[in-house]
């Protein structure tokens, strides 16, 4: 049985509110909206996926965390289990920002990257 749905596209500021006609899992028609709005809701309904940026805990840093943020959209079902890892994170000062703080996360080819840089201690003393 085919349902209609309203999914709010946040692809760019417009925040266009579009129709999609869906039956089961398949999107049989999506109205209202451009071509990079229909994109987006498909990759919504399929695979949706989330920038992530959060912190870590770093050891021996001017500061006890470090603002990270992943390399690529992470898959949403998969983000509590995501920061539930970082969780378990404890990384070493000296950081550079751009750095790999953890390649491949869960496996899914997306790394954690740090967001600035991060001097050890000793350099202040
Ligand atoms: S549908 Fe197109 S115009 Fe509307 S918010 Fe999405 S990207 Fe922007």
């Amino acid at each position: 049985m085919e349902e209609t749905v309203k999914v709010i596209c946040i692809t760019c500021p417009k925040g266009c509110t579009l129709d999609v006609t869906r039956e089961g899992e398949t999107i049989v028609k999506v109205a209202n909206g451009c071509k990079r709005g229909h994109e987006y809701v498909r990759a919504e309904l399929t695979d949706p996926r989330r920038m992530v940026a959060t912190t870590v805990r770093v050891r021996g840093g001017i500061h006890p965390l470090l603002p990270i943020a992943t390399s690529a959209p992470f898959p949403k079902p998969r983000i509590p289990e995501l920061l539930a890892e970082i969780r378990k994170l404890e990384i070493e000062a000296p950081v550079t920002m751009g750095q790999v703080v953890l390649s491949n996360a869960l496996g899914t080819g997306i790394d954690l990257i740090a967001s600035r840089d991060m001097q050890s201690d000793s350099a202040h003393t």
